[in-house]
């Protein structure tokens, strides 16, 4: 049986990154700028502290500044804000990300809304998301940014087709979906009040896949040579990660398809890090777009 072939997204961010690490010298020599990274972690979610430690390597391997800034659980919403207001003004910091979910007490909703919209490299600024609404030029969120930028480096036309999406939040779906239609395909968002997955999903010739619930999509959901990008990470009960669609059994129909992990993950990672350089070339006014 032929077998779709293998969207990577893992080699991807590697040729992402090497392009990035000639742009920022570019940078730096043109205008002594060299792009920099804020990382809060507030508290010490495992699963959290994994995440920022990558962060802070990528930025090292490309050569972006990073800091890490840990701040305890205790930490009161009033003291997260003032670390935000003074890494809004500081200009060795492009970029300030502040690692989701935070603890109970503080609103994830207030500190996104205190980051200066420029600085806003994770793209959820209601600024930026507005922005993305009405197709100006804005931070993408990196997910939804990476997908497009793997559609793109695959070759993968996407005017005329029809794009089914499967999640509508705020990070994924919703921003993936206005992505697709700004480039020209017919899209169609499905979530859990969808009536009969699958007569949807079998019309789509680019699928995205964004539940967050261990394959959830089978054979019987996916239209023969579709393009099937899975963005859910979930764990097995034996530790192992796995995507949202059930990789095995769609691989044979798919005619590209992303792995878990391997796939969405590392250009997610990447393009935090071209949003990153994106707004120092801002501040430098040297924007390449
Ligand atoms: P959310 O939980 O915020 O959203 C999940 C969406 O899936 C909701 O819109 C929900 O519908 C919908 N949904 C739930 N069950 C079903 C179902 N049975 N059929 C159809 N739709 C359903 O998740 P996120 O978008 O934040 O994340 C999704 C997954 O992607 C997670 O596994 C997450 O870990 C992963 N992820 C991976 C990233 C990466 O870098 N690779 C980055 C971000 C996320 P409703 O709105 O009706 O509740």
């Amino acid at each position: 049986m032929s077998a779709g072939q293998l969207i990577d997204g893992k080699s991807m961010a590697q040729d992402v990154k090497r392009e990035l690490v000639q742009r920022i010298d570019r940078l730096e020599s043109e205008t002594g700028v060299r792009p920099g990274l804020a990382v809060i972690l507030v508290g010490n979610d495992p699963a959290s502290e994994t995440y920022v430690r990558g962060k802070v390597q990528d930025c090292r391997d490309v050569g972006i500044r990073s800091e890490l800034i840990r701040l305890p659980e205790s930490t009161t919403e009033e003291e997260l804000l003032g670390e935000i207001d003074r890494l809004n003004e500081d200009p060795l910091f492009h970029g300030i990300l502040v690692q989701l979910p935070l603890p109970r007490h503080i609103s994830a909703e207030r500190v996104i809304h205190r980051i200066r919209p420029e600085k806003d490299v994770d793209g959820f600024h209601p600024i930026n998301v507005g922005k993305l609404v009405i197709g100006q030029e804005s931070f993408v969120p990196c997910t939804p940014y990476g997908i497009m930028e793997m559609l793109r480096r695959t070759g993968i036309s996407v005017a005329g087709k029809h794009a089914v999406v499967v999640g509508r939040s705020n990070i994924v779906g919703k921003p993936i979906s206005l992505l697709l239609q700004q480039a020209d395909a017919t899209v169609t968002m499905c979530h859990s009040r969808t009536k009969d997955l699958p007569s949807h999903t079998q019309r789509a010739e680019i699928l995205v896949v964004a539940v967050g619930k261990p394959h959830v999509i089978g054979p019987e959901h996916v239209r023969p040579n579709a393009v099937v990008i899975d963005v859910g990470i979930n764990r097995t009960p034996e530790g192992k990660l796995t995507g949202d669609v059930d990789f095995e059994a769609v691989r044979p129909i798919a005619s590209y398809i992303t792995p878990v992990p391997g796939g969405v993950g590392p250009m997610t990672r990447a393009m935090l890090l071209v949003n990153t350089v994106r707004a120092a070339e801002r501040a430098a006014g040297n924007v390449r777009g």
